[in-house]
């Protein structure tokens, strides 16, 4: 197997390179020491460089690079995606709605019908508009198929009345897709739809959820007696399963967790040439130089990882691709919080506070405490283990693992 990039890759991967290395000489203090949804969603400059970034990328149609070239795309393939996108997170410029962009556009693209594609896709291109993912609820996280916020149809009108939980960007967002119960006899999967909802309609109160680390990027939301438009359901009505489904499996290349381990490491290694303790550099040390070899040798097989992911979407085997995503995102979010755990290690006792030249170089404290909601966010590390144990080739049982029942035994 040949990994080298063709020589359109390797000019396309300089290309988004300097792209991005120039771009984020421009962006304010706080995304100096590492960015990450803090320095995007928690500060109000943070927040503008970041829509100042997508209208740019917008215009340079980075934002639409998988849709296809009548919408507006390139057409562009998931290898050319996959390098634009570790060269943007390597480089952790801000820019691309990764709710919006990421995951609600690609599934527009399938489900969405011709006006709704005209109304919703352009601003999404030009990188005007902030999204955010309303599914989880205070009791339906990984079994999302309970959830009990209601849709009620009334003439050419749906009611919303419920409450979302976890919301990422909620307060910042213009806009949310929502899966809600619009079947009020159904129960499971069966009944759920899924609308477009424009956040400044009357009813949404959007409350904070401060994370561990003080910063605001989690939100709470409630929902009371907000209408939605019937033009905005998305796909069929009672196909909201189906369609949440989709909108998962797209982009899950976990490529983000090895680009950040990578970008990460690079301060440390910095740091422990220039930084001695007991009169030697720490590089001198065995046990740390033995430790960022291994880290190394990690992100490596992690970048593979993630282009086998991209490769099995491409092949269009979404089982597989399921399956393969979840041992990336298991393996990526578990060793991004053992790369800030070492970080930390390394600065010491500077690596208990927050305020400081040592820990502001490596910004190790923030996403320490960051870290652990990544096993979380997006499907529990331990359903991603249930999800790869059903799927070949380890085709384990599956009712025994997910039983919520048994689980209670
Ligand atoms: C940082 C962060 C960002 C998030 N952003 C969003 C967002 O933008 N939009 C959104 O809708 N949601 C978001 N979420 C919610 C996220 O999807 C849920 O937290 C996640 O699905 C887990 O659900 P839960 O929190 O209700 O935990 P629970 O489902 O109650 O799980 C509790 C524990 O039990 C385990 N468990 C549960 N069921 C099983 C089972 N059957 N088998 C084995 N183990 C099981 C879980 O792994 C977990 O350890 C976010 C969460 C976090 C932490």
């Amino acid at each position: 197997m040949d990994f080298k990039l063709t020589k359109e890759e390797q000019e396309l991967k300089e290309y988004y390179e300097d792209f991005f290395r120039e771009a984020i000489k421009k962006a304010p203090a706080i995304f100096s020491h590492g960015g990450g949804f803090e320095a995007i969603y928690s500060d109000d400059e943070g927040f503008a460089f970041h829509q100042k970034m997508a209208k740019i990328m917008g215009e340079k149609g980075m934002l639409s690079l998988p849709w296809p070239k009548e919408l507006g795309g390139a057409d562009a393939s998931i290898m050319h995606q996959l390098i634009f996108n570790e060269a943007r997170e390597v480089s952790r410029c801000p820019g691309f709605d990764f709710i919006g962009c990421g995951m609600f556009a690609p599934s527009l693209l399938v489900f969405a019908n011709d006006d709704q594609k005209a109304r919703l896709l352009p601003p999404i291109a030009k990188g005007e508009v902030q999204y955010c993912q309303g599914w989880s609820e205070p009791d339906a996280g990984s079994d999302l198929a309970s959830l009990q916020t209601a849709a009620v149809r009334d003439g050419d009108e749906w009611i919303i009345n419920g409450q979302k939980v976890w919301t990422t960007a909620a307060h910042r967002s213009d806009c949310m897709f929502i899966l809600v119960r619009t079947d009020p006899n159904s129960s499971g999967s069966r009944g759920l739809s899924v609308f477009h909802l424009d956040m400044k309609t009357p009813g949404i109160e959007v409350r904070p959820l401060y994370y561990m680390n003080g910063s605001h990027v989690y939100n709470e939301v409630f929902l009371k007696d907000v209408r939605v438009l019937h033009k905005d359901l998305i796909g069929d009505e009672g196909s909201g399963w189906q369609v949440t489904m989709a909108t998962m499996n797209f982009e899950r290349s976990g490529m983000g967790f090895f680009s950040t381990g990578r970008k990460v490491m690079e301060r440390i290694i910095q740091y422990v040439k220039t930084t001695k303790r007991n009169g030697k550099l720490l590089s001198e040390n065995a046990a740390i130089r033995k430790e960022i070899g291994k880290i190394y040798a990690g992100l490596e097989a992690g970048t593979m990882m993630a282009f086998r992911v991209g490769c099995t979407q491409a092949s269009g085997d979404m089982m597989a691709a399921a399956s393969v995503a979840s041992e990336s995102k298991v393996f990526g979010t578990e060793f991004s919080k053992h790369i800030f755990d070492f970080a930390t290690k390394v600065l010491g006792l500077y690596g208990m506070i927050e305020e400081g030249d040592a820990t502001s170089l490596l910004n190790v404290v923030e996403e320490y405490q960051s870290a652990p909601g990544l096993t979380i966010a997006g499907g529990s590390n331990e359903v991603q283990r249930c999800i790869i144990s059903w799927m070949a080739p380890l085709n384990m049982p599956r009712w025994k693992l997910m039983d919520p029942a048994a689980l209670k035994r």
